[in-house]
Formats: structure tokens, sequence, C-alpha cells
């Protein structure tokens, strides 16, 4: 009789879910001499995607250089005898009504499934990981302003819910991760954020207003217009996601401005800053619109040192600056 041996079982990991799925292969020393021939190797199959770390010490960029620049290629410049600590800010998730409304099943995937592969990555490799939750868990708030034990108002069958629901969920995930796995977590809970780069016709009210004004088109207030958000500037909140991701504390926690705006003042705002001759109409608003919303910051303030520095005055202008050159209409005086 012959006795073959049976293959190697291939390691749970890939057994289980990424055979057929893309890999991320870290290769350190990928600069060097045999590192770059394996990275060329590694690179000809296209599930692949390879994150190199080198500190150039005896190898070379211009030895990957013909992957420079490939979309399944990253080169990060590290000395390996320094740790390399990874932490993990989980933003992924469309932001905007219209967006996460598109696909609902998908925002629900993306919610729940991406942030448990999230959490399964982080536990793996024993990073930190912050959640960009978001005031929308507060659902149509009957606590204003709201701090972080107000356990919410969401309906749970409507049409936001594929979102409202779905970081819910992720938050729920976050803690059992970090209950049942030690996993250190970080909850930000995101009000209004708006600045530079956001999408031009992503439908939230801030673009769609200074779109509208650049534009000459007349400002698209949904009705009933006394629903109120709070807008916070982009380079606060990032300064807010970073304090906590480096603190002690898992969250949640509020970040956001509390200054408060019906979304008639809002346009009233845009029209005097942006452009003095455009209309205001209202239009019909969606289903479930929460009618207010306004941050309780203490805990920020109090556990992060944090809170808002842009008002709403000064952060719409830098915003509009951006909108212009995308759009190519300047000023007209
Ligand atoms: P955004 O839509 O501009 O950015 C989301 C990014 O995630 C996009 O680059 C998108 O391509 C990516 N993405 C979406 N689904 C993905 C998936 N399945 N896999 C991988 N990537 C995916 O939105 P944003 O305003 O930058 O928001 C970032 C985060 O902050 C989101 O988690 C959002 O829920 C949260 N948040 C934002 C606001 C806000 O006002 N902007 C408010 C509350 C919470
Ligand atoms: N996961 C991932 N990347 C990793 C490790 C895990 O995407 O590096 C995913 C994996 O597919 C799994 C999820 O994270 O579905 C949760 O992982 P965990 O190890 O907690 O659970 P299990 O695999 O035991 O169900
Ligand atoms: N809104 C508006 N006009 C628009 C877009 C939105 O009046 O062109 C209102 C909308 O009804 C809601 C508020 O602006 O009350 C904020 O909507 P957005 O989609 O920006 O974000 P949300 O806070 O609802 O996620």
């Amino acid at each position: 009789h012959v006795i073959t041996k049976p293959p190697p079982e291939p390691s749970p990991l890939r057994k289980a879910k990424f055979f057929q799925a893309n890999m991320r292969i870290l290769v350190t020393g990928g600069a060097g001499f045999i590192g770059s021939h394996l990275v060329d190797k590694l690179m000809e199959n296209e599930k692949n995607e390879v994150i190199v770390v080198d500190n150039y010490f005896t190898g070379s960029k211009d030895n990957l250089k013909q992957w420079i620049g490939h979309p399944r290629f990253e080169l990060i410049r590290h000395d390996v005898t320094e740790p390399l600590l990874i932490e993990i800010y989980h933003l992924a998730c469309p932001a905007s009504p219209i967006f996460y409304k598109y696909n609902p099943v998908k925002t629900i995937k993306t919610n729940v499934i991406g942030t448990l592969n999230m959490l399964g990555l982080a536990k793996r490799v024993g990073a930190r990981i912050l959640l960009t939750s978001t005031s929308e868990v507060y659902g149509d708030p009957l606590v204003h302003p709201q701090d972080e034990s107000y356990w919410g108002n969401v309906n749970p069958i409507g049409v936001r819910s594929c979102y409202d629901e779905g970081k819910r969920v992720a938050e729920t995930l976050m803690f059992d991760y970090h209950r049942q796995h030690g996993i250190e977590i970080r909850i930000a809970r995101i009000f209004n954020t708006y600045g530079p780069r956001m999408n031009i016709d992503d439908g939230r009210v801030v673009s769609n207003f200074i779109a509208q004004a650049i534009r000459d088109e007349p400002l698209t207030v949904q009705l009933p217009g006394t629903q109120t958000r709070s807008f916070c500037y982009v380079s606060d909140m990032v300064d807010g996601l970073i304090g906590l991701m480096e603190g002690d504390n898992t969250g949640p926690i509020n970040i956001g401005n509390p200054g408060e705006f019906t979304m008639l003042e809002l346009a009233e705002t845009v029209k005097e800053t942006i452009n003095p001759d455009v209309k205001i109409i209202t239009v019909e608003n969606t289903p479930d619109d929460p009618r207010q919303r306004k941050p309780d910051i203490t805990k920020a303030k109090e556990l992060l040192g944090w809170e808002p520095t842009v008002k709403l005055r000064e952060g719409l202008p830098l915003m509009e600056e951006d909108f212009r050159k995308r759009l190519g209409i300047s000023r007209k005086n």
C-alpha cells in the first residue's frame, strides 16, 4: 500500500472566508532584493493587495518603482525595531441619506458585517478601533439637547433605519467585542459635519445650499423648515476623533458643534454669506426626518478637553471657496 499524506490544511482563516477573497499582504523589507521580487510575484495575482513596510536602510524605493501608484499597492516607511502599532479608524459607511437609502440592504451590511469584520481584524492584530457612529442613534429625539445617556427614539422599520439601526448594532458589536474579547474600542457619535471635499451633489443640507447659492438656484428648505441641526466644521471633527482615539475613554462620546440652527436660519445664513440675491423656497420633506438635534458635549469637554472652535459663519466661506473651485464658478464681484 502507498500511504499518501493528506495535503496540509489551510489555516482556518483562509479556509473559512479568505480563500476566494482579496488578501491584503504585509511584506516587511519589501524594498530589498528578495522582498521586492516577492512583491513582484505577489502583485501578479490580482486578488492580492500588497503593503510594504521598509526603512530603506539597504533597500530602495527604486526596487518598487513599477508598483508605486498602483491601486493594489501601498508603501509605508517604518523601522521595524519600533513597534508597529495599528489603530483602526472605522469610517466606512455612506453618510448622506440619499446614498444610504439608495441601497439600504448594502447600508445595513456595511454597518453590521463591515463593523464585525473590522472588529475581527482588530481582535486578530490587537488593534484599537474607533467607530464613527452618529447622532442618528438618537433618532427623532425626545430629549433636547442629546447627551450620551439618552437611548434614543428610532423607528426600527423606517426608511432611515438601515443607517440608524445599523449604527446602533455597530455600537452593540463594539461593546460586545470589548466585553467578550477585551478589544480596545472608541465610539464617537458624530453630529452633522460639513466642510471642503463634501460631495457636491450628495443631497445633504449644507452642501445643497452652498451649491445652490453658487449656481444661483433657489435654496430648497424641506418642510417645515423649523427642524434643527447643529453643524460642526470638519477640522474640529477630526481633532475630536483623534483626541478620542488617543485618550482612555471608550465613549460613546458626542462630537459635534452645539450651535443649533433651524433649516430656515441656515438658508438665511447661506444667502447672506454667499449670495444675497438667491431665493429661498420650501419643498416636501422625506419620512422620519428628526425635528431637532443638538449635542450635549459636556463629556467631550471633560474627558477629551475638546470643543469646537469654528463657527458656522466662519466655516461656510471655507466650504464655499472649495465648492467654487470644483464647480468652476467664481464670485460675481
Ligand atoms: P462619506 O460618504 O464621504 O465617506 C464614507 C466613505 O466610506 C466613502 O469614501 C465610501 O466610499 C466608503 N464606504 C462606504 N461603504 C463602504 C464599504 N462597504 N466598504 C468600504 N468603504 C465604504 O461620509 P463621511 O461624511 O465622510 O462620513 C464618514 C463616517 O462618519 C461615516 O461612518 C458616517 O456614518 C459618519 N458620520 C458622518 C456624519 C456627517 O455629517 N458627515 C455624521 C454622523 C456620522
Ligand atoms: N475578519 C477579518 N479580518 C481579519 C480577521 C477577521 O475581516 O483579519 C473577519 C472574519 O471574516 C469574521 C469577523 O471578522 O467574520 C469576526 O472575526 P472573529 O474572529 O471575531 O469571529 P469568527 O471568525 O470566529 O466568527
Ligand atoms: N434639508 C433641507 N434641504 C435640503 C436637504 C436637507 O432643508 O436640500 C433638511 C432635511 O430635511 C433635514 C436637514 O436638512 O431636516 C438635514 O438633512 P441632511 O440630509 O443634511 O442630514 P441629516 O441630519 O438628516 O442626516
